[in-house]
């Protein structure tokens, strides 16, 4: 069993990738949009980005892709979260083997062993 001062190490790297990516992804819409320029002043990080809007529509295309996967690895932080709340965090979701610590650590959000992965 992970204890507990592991497993909330690896809940705070899910938060974090999942503020990270949501802020990825709420950009890419913004430029989706092409307004909501008021909003995005509000933030100081994403006003630097304001110069790189035009690259950034070119890239549109390629930011659809991206995006997609983005939304997939959202829902695997959010499904990892979850089962940290319902105590069975750490397993694999296929043999019910627990997950090598190390493989949580590169990848938090993992729900099976390498074994399975396959
Ligand atoms: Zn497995």
């Amino acid at each position: 069993m992970l204890d507990s001062k592991t497993q909330e190490e690896l809940k705070q790297k899910l938060l974090e990738e999942k503020k990270r990516i949501e802020e990825n992804i709420s950009k890419t819409e913004t430029g989706k949009k092409g307004t909501d320029r008021e909003y995005e002043t509000s933030f100081p990080e994403i006003e630097r980005d304001q110069e790189e809007n035009a690259d950034e529509m070119e890239m549109y295309e390629s930011n659809l892709a991206v995006d997609e996967s983005m939304k997939k690895e959202l829902e695997k932080i959010d499904a990892a979260l979850l089962r940290m709340e319902k105590g069975t965090y750490g397993k694999c979701s296929n043999c019910q083997q627990e997950i090598p610590v190390e493989r949580l650590r590169a990848y938090p959000q993992a729900d099976t062993c390498l074994g399975c992965q396959k």
